[in-house]
């Protein structure tokens, strides 16, 4: 409830407003009571609107929370949960589906956050009325302060409950990271339940640290055996995205969570390459950012058009965690994502003990030897074929 907080203090500050009027007629203090009025305002306009719809600058002034509030808005309902949260529904809501588009849970992944901002501003100036109910997140706003994948902890590992288990790098039990996604969760399941018979979709939108050898592509988390959607293949391939990762085990990454705990369809995608603000090319990302607007729009993709030999399905061969604080990889810092190498290759070393390549065409993905110990450290992916568990 606490959703309705602002419209009550809204009409407290009207109430006071008349009454403040009163007084000041009784009295006749004209300073006093332009003075006083004028304070009433600035409360009750920063109540109901944004300054310049600019939803993002209003983010990155609060960090870690900000109180709900409502803001007027013609043709949607729209709310602002907490910092980084709006939940928007049409007036004309269309409920059959459902979206949530999450970016910044990495802070220094610009292009999503971009490409969410344009959106949300277009929605709030009336230029974009979404048919759909649309949840957006801008995730760690505290990182895209200081131009960070995270500050304390990486967010994309503290999902599923992972941000009430262990400790951090700090020993800590909890930090803000861990608040965060805790209620990252709650607004999720606040946003899917409000549609408990709707298609659910949730796209968490990334840039990688490094090239790849294949610019966009989306991790399919593990389904668990249910299979396989073509529609979702279409719709990212619209976006340009074409490889997909297929894992096949649980994870503690948000888009997991959207996918295990609320059957939503959900992916991480990947679109490019991690780059400050103002250095995103924004003719990479266009696709992504029209392909969004047109599922708010309500634009039916085909499933049907599915063709396996438009994508790079890879799945993870398997998974090599640092075990020691001497981890090395045996590669260049800069190799792309997606190169492949040849059986023997010696691709990481720890401890005296070399790690081989175990196959020929095992391709590196999300290398980084600087995570903690016993943290994975890369993912060795294959080709596979999904036709058998497709629909
Ligand atoms: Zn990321």
């Amino acid at each position: 409830m606490t959703e309705l907080e602002p419209k009550a203090s809204q009409r407290n500050d009207r109430r006071a407003l008349v009454d403040l009027y009163r007084e000041c007629n009784q009295i006749g203090n004209i300073t006093f009571c332009l003075y006083n009025s004028v304070h009433i305002f600035q409360r009750l306009y920063s109540m109901t609107s944004i300054n310049n719809n600019d939803f993002l600058t209003l983010t990155r002034e609060n960090e870690w929370s900000l109180s709900p509030f409502d803001v007027e808005h013609d043709k949607c309902k729209i709310q602002v949960w907490d910092t980084g949260v709006m939940y928007i529904e049409p007036n004309q809501a269309d409920n059959s589906k459902s979206f949530i588009f999450s970016s910044a849970v990495h802070g220094n992944e610009t292009a999503p956050i971009e490409i969410c901002d344009e959106l949300i501003t277009d929605v709030l100036n009336g230029k974009l009325t979404p048919k759909h109910p649309v949840l957006f997140i801008f995730g760690n706003p505290a990182s895209i302060n200081i131009e960070k994948r995270f500050v304390e902890e990486n967010m994309n590992r503290l999902f599923s409950g992972a941000h009430s288990k262990g400790t951090d790098p700090q020993g800590r039990a909890t930090n803000k990271e861990r608040q965060r996604a805790e209620k990252l969760e709650q607004y999720v399941t606040r946003f899917f339940d409000l549609y408990p018979q709707s298609h659910k979709t949730h796209y968490d939108l990334h840039t990688a640290i490094r090239d790849s050898a294949h610019e966009k592509f989306a991790v399919y988390p593990y389904l668990h055996g249910n299979p396989w959607q073509k529609q979702q293949f279409e719709i990212l391939r619209a976006m340009g995205v074409t490889t997909f990762l297929l894992m096949q085990k649980p994870a503690t990454t948000f888009s997991y969570y959207s996918s295990n705990t609320h059957g939503a369809e959900a992916f991480t995608v990947e679109l490019g390459k991690v780059r400050p603000f103002g250095q995103n090319d924004q003719s990479k990302f266009k696709a992504a950012k029209e392909t969004l607007q047109a599922l708010l729009l309500g634009t039916e993709f085909d499933g049907q058009k599915f063709e396996s030999s438009n994508y790079q399905l890879l799945s993870v061969y398997r998974e090599i965690n640092k075990h020691y604080e001497d981890f090395k990889l045996h590669f260049a810092d800069d190799l792309a994502n997606f190169t492949q190498f040849n059986k023997g290759d010696v691709i990481a070393s720890e401890n005296g003990d070399d790690i081989l390549v175990e196959q020929d065409g095992e391709a590196i993905v999300f290398p980084n030897a600087n995570v903690e110990i016993g943290q994975r450290a890369l993912l060795m992916v294959t080709p596979t074929d999904i036709n058998h568990n497709l629909v």
